[in-house]
């Protein structure tokens, strides 16, 4: 059970939701020695670029070092009376729903099961949400709609036995390149693998794929409908499996009849192709990521998916079933701990009264929320309406990253009062704040996080505390003693609050929901420092992780649902003004807006600065030569963008990264320009199918 080698430290990586563990050393030079951890089951030793540059991006030059209020160096209880007195003022005059906290999938579940417990137990308020609401939401949607739970089914082996691998809307190589590299080491062992890509565009990874779709943007559900379509056709339907394991079949396929293959934008040998290679080989595993979920039909695309594996019994067995995959290293640990607006903790649904008087009664707590509280997009809408008068933002930087970031950086300067916890104060957000924390980092902190197959593992500290800092958690209980719960906060160490944790998991349990990490309540401090890495829940773990192998799902009949659903097509439409579709998404070296990556020069030599990718033919036809500068605008917002001329976007369409902010490249900010129109059932923003305008840019 020892995870600790000789003198490195086991610990996980802060980025992607692979999760590799990565091992860290002192390289006495202020920085880390950083390899692959070879005993990791997520990595197996593997890193990418990101990751083996870790032990570049610990330095302190940036650093917050202490509390400060109004940009003025201040200790640790001034800041904290003063942040404890305006929360306890806007609760006592407006009510608890007047105060928010917005969070990261980047925080640690002990910090996220502190914060969550804090507002929906103590406040009283549904208002925590995370920054996972715009990677992730709608897969979490999805599976409740046709599992009852929010439950990955399958673990990162089934990629090793696969026939074929189908990856939607998931840009692998650069977003998640350790899981491209081990499907490239399964591709290369067994020549056979066959991997179909489905993206608009013709990313680095479809390097690997036998069959790129480069499907019509808001194509996807079609795809499936098309594919469950022909799946009844051909006879591939598993009648017995859904006879006694599942509802809505007939509904769902008349829905997939009556769908438009035509809204693909695929040629019928294509589809023809991908249904012959889907329906041939029995062990298909459909990843999908950000191409799903950032959608304003985003949880229909899920269930589209999850409806063809279902109508197959193609899930809960080895080699095959449904995978979303999360963006961030602790998105998953975030659904796990109810760090969502619209969930509880451990599984739990905070619209169920039973479910949310059984935590209450866990917490012994004086003021449960009485229901969701506002997802993301709301909540800053709220916050710009006057209706949240205190905003805690933890880890994470919404002034920039957030859609119609314009507009949500106003509303956050005018903000009566605005908390900001982070490594920094130099993020666009913390520049907006009146009082910002200093909190420990990755390599500091000690914790534990979740990866997108369910496994838990350990983020150890390497380094220590840099000045005043302290861990979030910390902050967080110094700030609940303050609000008089102390004694419902007081926490020796993240054992504590993961022991805490994993006792309400077996309340859970005891409910009928899928997480149960139980067994692992009185697991002593020594036993936490030396946690392995493990898949939950633990009975799962002993028949290897797997859910559904019964065919047993979380509702109330425990069937799972197939739902019919009706395409649509993105939001925001082409017009004469706005002709182009913009899409957004990562680099293959640089994180989020850059806090830690842009440490690294190496990683930088990768994208140096903001572009737009546009085909040769469109940028041709605009003026647009390579390496000129682009005005890209829309009613929302205008960002300067260097050219890339590429033909791997198609014609009408163009890419631009998200990473650059005010601080780092001020005109070349992207988020201004997606619109907040959001998937109805998941809150989840339509990120990559906003209309802009493209022009040279002409300097005044
Ligand atoms: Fe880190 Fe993801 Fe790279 Fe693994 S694949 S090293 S988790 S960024």
């Amino acid at each position: 059970m020892t995870a600790i080698t000789e003198s490195a430290i086991c610990t996980t990586c802060p980025y992607c939701g692979v999760g590799c563990g990565v091992t860290a050393r002192p390289d006495g030079a202020g920085g880390l020695e950083i390899r692959g951890d070879k005993a990791h089951p997520a990595n197996e030793g593997r890193l990418c670029s990101k990751g083996s540059a870790l032990g570049e991006t610990v330095g302190l030059e940036d650093r917050l070092l202490a509390p400060q209020i109004g940009g003025q160096e201040a200790s640790w209880d001034t800041a904290l009376d003063l942040v404890a007195s305006k929360f306890r003022a806007a609760i006592a005059e407006h009510g608890p729903d007047a105060v928010a906290f917005y969070v990261s999938g980047q925080l640690l579940t002990e910090d996220y099961y502190v914060a969550n417990k804090l507002m929906k137990g103590f406040i009283g308020s549904g208002n925590i949400d995370t920054n996972s609401r715009l990677c992730m939401a709608s897969s979490v949607a999805g599976h409740r709609r046709a599992f009852g739970t929010d439950t990955v089914p399958g673990l990162y082996e089934d990629f090793d036995q696969a026939e074929v691998i189908v990856l939607v809307g998931s840009n692998l190589a650069w977003c998640h390149p350790v899981l491209y590299q081990r499907i490239a080491a399964a591709k290369s062992a067994r020549p056979d693998l066959r991997v179909v890509v489905v993206d608009p565009r013709r990313t680095a990874t479809c390097d690997l794929a036998d069959l790129h779709l480069a499907i019509a943007p808001g194509g996807d559900a079609a795809l499936f409908n098309g594919l469950l379509a022909q799946i009844a056709a051909t006879g591939a339907v598993n009648a017995a499996y859904v006879a006694a394991h599942v509802t809505g079949f007939p509904e769902a396929l008349a829905a997939a009849q009556a769908s438009d293959p035509a809204l693909t934008g695929l040629s019928d040998a294509d589809l023809a192709a991908f249904y012959r290679l889907w329906i041939g080989s029995e062990k298909v595993v459909t990843v999908y990521s950000q191409g799903i979920n950032q959608s304003s039909s985003g949880t229909d695309k899920v269930n589209a998916i999850l409806n063809c594996h279902l109508a197959t019994g193609r899930i809960g067995r080895p080699g095959m079933g449904p995978f979303s995959v999360t963006g961030q290293p602790n998105a998953m640990g975030g659904r796990e701990v109810g760090g969502l607006a619209n969930m509880l903790a451990c599984h739990l649904d905070i619209e169920n009264a039973d479910h949310r008087g059984a935590v209450q009664g866990f917490w012994q707590s004086p003021a449960m929320a009485p229901g969701p509280g506002l997802k993301a997009v709301d909540m800053f809408r709220a916050v710009e309406a006057g209706q949240i008068k205190a905003l805690w933002v933890i880890c994470t930087n919404p002034a920039v990253s957030m859609p119609e970031a314009d507009r949500v950086r106003a509303a956050i300067a005018g903000c009566d009062f605005v908390v900001v916890s982070d490594l920094t104060a130099q993020t666009d957000t913390a520049q907006l704040a009146d009082v910002v924390l200093p909190a420990t980092g990755w390599g500091e902190k000690d914790g534990t996080v979740t990866n997108s197959e369910r496994r838990i593992s350990r983020q150890r500290a390497v380094l220590p505390p840099p000045g005043q800092a302290r861990h979030d958690w910390q902050i967080l209980c110094d700030f609940a003693a303050r609000m008089g719960w102390g004694a419902w906060f007081d926490y020796a160490n993240p054992a504590a609050i993961f022991r805490e944790y994993a006792a309400l998991s077996g309340v859970a349990g005891a409910l009928g929901r899928d997480f149960d990490i139980s067994d692992l309540a009185t697991l002593s401090d020594a036993d936490y420092a030396a946690l392995a890495p493990f898949t939950w829940p633990q009975s799962a773990r002993k028949r290897g992780g797997r859910f559904f192998a019964e065919g047993q799902f979380y509702t109330p009949d425990a069937r799972a649902r197939m739902l019919p659903i009706v395409p649509r097509l993105p939001q925001s439409a082409l017009s004469p003004d706005t002709p182009f579709r913009l899409n957004t998404g990562r680099v293959r070296d640089h994180w989020h807006t850059m806090t830690r990556t842009v440490k690294s020069a190496r990683l930088s030599q990768h994208m140096g600065e903001p572009y737009l990718e546009i085909h040769p033919r469109d940028a041709a036809r605009l003026g647009l030569g390579p390496a000129v500068l682009a005005e890209v605008s829309n009613t929302h917002g205008t960002a300067l963008l260097r050219v890339l001329e590429s033909a791997r976007v198609p014609q009408g369409s163009v890419f631009a990264p998200m990473h650059w902010t005010a601080q780092t490249a001020s005109a070349g900010r992207v988020d201004a320009l997606v619109p907040a129109t959001v998937d109805p059932v998941s809150g989840q923003p339509e990120s990559k199918a906003a209309t802009v305008r493209i022009a040279p840019f002409k300097a005044a």
